[in-house]
């Protein structure tokens, strides 16, 4: 236990329905605390039963997130990078699979002596240790717990933190549950019956919230505040509105208006009477409030739901801020490329980026739309498998070998991109065998990348070495350099060695990137991705010719 720190502990839970938005809610939390000079940690705790998101389908749980140390993690843990700017790791992210995993692990080396293994202790006694361990000397520490309320597996999740509460005390813990006042038109009322009976359902296990966020579609009127507080238990000043905002990044401010960080700080004893420093976000909220212009920017993928995309949605939002734009997505279905041309759906956009993605599903499209914006002049930005695909596209339609394509989608093809078996990590050789288990086993995380010093990659990261975090298990392979460059692609950034390509670019382009990395990943409003601030530039100035 971390009783030599003074370290203290928000548990954020949610109630009512999902998708409230409690990692919004946990990260705009932490930049207030930041605001404030704390220094924090955010953490995620997730209760279903995969080891990690890295083989759930996107569709469903949406991006998978990558942290420099390689952990695939869920995507909430994006937002805690992009509002504390704090590199999340490994130790920040666990599910109940994970914790599973670790006890059924002990139990069989003996560790537990003899015992009969049961949810609690030791299933809650991995929970405790995941959210006390490895803390340096954060003033705070926000746990995050995944799912609703209600949930049967989140039950053993609530457990761990009610006894953490019992065991650090109440002084250095508070649970702050985020809720949901739905508003009926016809009553011109907002309801607080949902949230009463979800703390009724916290109160069951012995948590009692010390701060109601709700989530609410107009201002909560007083009279409504004052119910909720009597029958809650929560102080009036406690329950705090969490109206719909402009924007995510207006999230912050808006609940620093409604007090959320001050009342914190006055629920620890800490000081309160300075008001936080919140000048960055002020200029955030004030650049997306007031754009000198819109561009139109394709994203070629093929997941419907648009939270699959969510770390390249914001960074291009990012990019946006860094050029004074606001930037509209033009999302797209790879198959209506497939199906319709390129013509059709990619004539009005100013820029083109094909993202990551896997399987064969669409491919073609994307290929398609790498073909469409080199012919076209149009910026383009591939991302991991959007680089795979520009690569094939070139190699097929200009150095003309035609049956060139990636073993992933057939085995029966000029192999481009391969499968990696062996690619060296920190001066050890990492293998794999294509036979070998799916989940964690991709190349995963921060890795270095050489540039080419004449190249445009160089120039627009001002720097020859770069650190960026990847998810790939296929690679484009080095013996196409040549061929490559005779089409005028150049490799412009490779692994250390120089075994592994990891840009490519078109000198002769005005801007054509692929990128085997996923830069979106390390974007901040507050500090946009050097390739996006790039892209949206290039597409800015292509929407000027049009
Ligand atoms: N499916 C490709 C690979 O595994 C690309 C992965 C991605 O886009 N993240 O290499």
């Amino acid at each position: 236990m971390s009783e030599k720190t003074n370290t203290k502990f928000i548990f954020i839970t949610g109630g009512v329905v999902s998708s409230l938005g409690k990692g919004l809610a946990s990260a705009s939390l932490a930049a207030l605390l930041q605001a404030r000079g704390y220094k924090v940690r955010l953490r995620k705790l997730d209760p279903y039963l995969n080891v990690d998101p890295g083989t759930m389908n996107p569709c469903q749980h949406g991006e998978v997130f990558v942290t420099d140390d390689g952990t695939e993690a869920d995507l909430d843990l994006g937002h805690y990078e992009r509002f504390s700017g704090i590199p999340a790791t490994k130790y920040d992210s666990v599910t109940s699979g994970k914790i599973y995993q670790r006890v059924l692990d002990k139990e069989r080396r003996g560790d537990y002596l003899g015992a009969t293994i049961q949810v609690i202790p030791h299933v809650t006694n991995e929970i405790k240790d995941v959210i006390l361990g490895h803390i340096e000397d954060e003033d705070f520490v926000l746990c995050e717990i995944g799912g609703t309320v209600g949930d049967i597996e989140g039950q053993p999740y609530l457990e761990a933190i009610r006894q953490l509460a019992y065991e650090l005390g109440r002084d250095r813990t508070m649970f702050l549950h985020l809720t949901l006042l739905p508003y009926i038109p016809t009553a011109g009322e907002l309801k607080t019956k949902p949230t009463q009976h979800s703390v009724k359902q916290l109160q069951e296990y012995g948590i009692q919230p010390d701060i109601l966020l709700c989530r609410s579609q107009i201002e909560i009127p007083q009279n409504e505040r004052r119910k909720i507080a009597l029958f809650c238990n929560v102080k009036e000043e406690c329950v705090i509105a969490a109206l719909d905002a402009k924007s995510i990044y207006h999230v912050p401010l808006a609940y620093s208006q409604e007090g959320l960080d001050y009342q914190v700080c006055k629920y620890f004893g800490l000081n309160n009477t300075q008001e936080p420093d919140l000048k960055k976000w002020q200029h955030i909220a004030e650049v997306i409030q007031n754009p000198e212009g819109e561009v139109t920017i394709a994203v070629v993928g093929k997941y419907q739901l648009q939270e699959a995309y969510k770390s390249l949605a914001e960074a291009l939002t990012h990019g946006g801020l860094a050029n004074h734009f606001k930037v509209k997505i033009k999302w797209l279905d790879a198959e209506d490329v497939e199906k319709q041309g390129a013509e059709a759906l990619l004539s009005d956009v100013s820029g083109i980026l094909v993202p990551g993605g896997f399987g064969n599903r669409g491919t073609e499209g994307k290929i398609k739309a790498a073909q469409y914006a080199r012919e076209r002049n149009i910026p383009y930005l591939g991302i991991c498998f959007g680089m795979q695909m520009a690569v094939i596209e070139t190699i097929r339609n200009i150095a003309g070998i035609k049956n060139a394509g990636s073993t992933e989608l057939s085995e029966d093809c000029e192999p481009v991109v391969g499968l990696m078996t062996e690619w060296d990590k920190d001066g050890t050789k990492e293998t794999r065998h294509k036979d070998g288990d799916l989940g964690g086993t991709m190349r995963l995380g921060a890795y270095p990348t050489i540039l080419d010093d004449k190249s445009k990659a160089f120039q627009i990261y001002g720097s020859r070495e770069i650190n960026e975090r990847h998810r790939h298990r296929y690679e484009v392979n080095i013996k196409y350099e040549a061929v490559l460059k005779k089409a005028g692609m150049l490799i412009s950034g490779k692994s250390p060695d120089g075994e592994l390509p990891e840009i490519v670019e078109r000198p002769e382009h005005p801007w054509f990137i692929g990128v085997q990395f996923h830069p979106e990943l390390k974007s901040k409003p507050f500090d946009p991705h050097p390739l996006f601030v790039a892209f949206v530039k290039a597409a800015i100035e292509n929407s000027r010719l049009i």
